[in-house]
């Protein structure tokens, strides 16, 4: 059931909706393709949220959407899809434009690939999915618009807007549920959530992040996640990890928190997750979650290697803090105490060399903040990784950790001339 509404019903402020999403939509529409805005981005317009990033939704396919645009890519294995990009540098933004999906299972798929055409869909770019999956197949068969709605999450991330005729379109009663604060996964969930596991943690984080709104998870969406969770096993362990850093990073890591605990979902999902739900009240961890959160609401970057090693600092300083009682030396004890918490953690940072990296240099470089005497001040600001060193050190004072003293000490000196900061370092001696 194809439900239209207009703006006399729904309250999407037209500013808020991207000019270059709008562009994307309007140039498709000339062309004789239907498109609209669609997914996340029309759930938060609703909402009066401002979205992240807006994705189009067309009857285009990723050559037709190629050919109308001056830098637009194809990308995408799995899930073919075209990347418009706009501007350069920091400015740049990129549209996601995919082409609508049928609704169709992994027999039906195979049906397409030994080259029939079946009445539904057509599979375009066979070159690319043959011999893949079936999985990659059946995500790759074109299909019309009520088809490519069924096929999503959630009736709030279902729906379609016309930013020209300022029209959502709506099959699954979306707009409804967004009025009740609903978060209802489309059709039978426990089916949904065996068809892709990742579904689960998208209830969690949408969960989280319309908790400030006051939304509830439909309780027919909340009810299979608990027996469903053992389903994540199948689920490669890398996509675990994006999206457990989704969770995490994307402004609502302590409402996540919470969430998982509320579904009975605090073990279970990802190794390192757990261990983040588990010590999320410890004073470093929390001000660590808080500070994320924070940082993405004022749109500053944030970095999982922080995050984790906030997480896992304590490990960190409980073997090194063991080894100097056994009078053993400040930078060797160190690195044994980080190699011991690496080798506990095999397999969950394993395979992601530069994040591992990064954790280590925010830990070797804590004892360095202490000392400030002749160069080695100087040489520690140079370091590349020198800002989150300092940011890790100035959460450390913030929990009396260590004194406030050295983080402000340092703070001043990092923002000094080179002349200033010489004489904060004399004045220490
Ligand atoms: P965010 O604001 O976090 O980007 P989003 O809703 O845009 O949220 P995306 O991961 O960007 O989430 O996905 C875009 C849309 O694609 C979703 O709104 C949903 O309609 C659909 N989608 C994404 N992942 C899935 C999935 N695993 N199963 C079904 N539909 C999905
Ligand atoms: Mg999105």
């Amino acid at each position: 059931k194809r439900v239209e509404v207009g703006p006399q019903v729904h309250a999407i402020n037209p500013a808020l909706v991207d000019e270059r999403a709008a562009n994307v939509v309007r140039v498709l529409k000339e062309a004789g393709f239907e498109a609209y805005i669609v997914g996340g981005a029309v759930r938060d317009l609703l909402l009066g949220l401002k979205p992240k990033d807006f994705d189009v939704a067309t009857n285009a396919t990723p050559e037709q959407v190629k050919g109308l645009f001056r830098r637009a890519f194809i990308i995408g294995r799995r899930f073919r899809i075209v990347h418009v990009v706009y501007g350069r540098g920091r400015d740049h933004e990129v549209i996601e434009v995919s082409t609508f999906r049928a609704n169709v299972d992994n027999a039906a798929a195979e049906a397409v690939s030994g080259n029939e055409r079946t009445a539904k869909g057509q599979l375009a770019g066979m070159t690319h999915a043959v011999g893949a999956s079936g999985r990659v197949l059946r995500d790759n068969v074109w299909g019309p618009q009520d088809e490519d709605a069924a096929r999503r999450d959630f009736t709030v991330n279902a729906m379609y807007y016309d930013p020209e005729t300022r029209v959502v379109v709506d099959y699954h009663n979306g707009i409804e549920d967004a009025q009740k604060k609903l978060l209802r996964m489309i059709g039978d969930a426990a089916t949904r959530y065996r068809e892709d596991p990742v579904r689960i943690i998208r209830a969690v984080r949408f969960g989280a992040k319309l908790s400030a709104l006051g939304f509830k998870l439909e309780p027919k969406t909340a009810k299979p996640l608990l027996e469903a969770r053992a389903l994540l096993a199948e689920v490669p362990q890398s996509r675990l990890f994006d999206e457990m850093i989704k969770l995490m990073q994307t402004g609502h890591s302590l409402a996540s928190v919470d969430q998982l605990r509320k579904l009975g979902l605090a073990k279970g999902i990802y190794p390192l997750l757990d261990v983040i739900v588990e010590r999320a009240d410890h004073p470093f961890v929390k001000a660590a979650l808080q500070d994320t959160d924070r940082r993405v609401s004022e749109g500053k970057p944030v970095a999982p290697s922080f995050l984790l090693a906030c997480v896992l600092w304590h490990d960190v300083l409980n073997g090194w803090n063991a080894r100097l009682g056994r009078q053993e030396l400040p930078f060797p004890s160190l690195q044994a105490a980080i190699d011991e918490v690496f080798d506990d953690r095999v397999g969950d940072v394993s395979g992601r060399g530069k994040l591992g990296a990064d954790m280590r240099e925010i830990w070797m470089m804590q004892p360095r903040f202490e000392k400030r005497n002749g160069h080695s001040a100087f040489s520690l600001t140079e370091q590349p990784r020198f800002r989150a060193g300092f940011d890790f050190l100035r959460l450390r004072a913030d929990i009396g950790e260590i004194d406030e003293e050295l983080a402000d000490w340092w703070q001043e000196f990092s923002l000094a001339s080179d002349g200033a900061r010489e004489s904060m370092v004399e004045e220490l001696r």
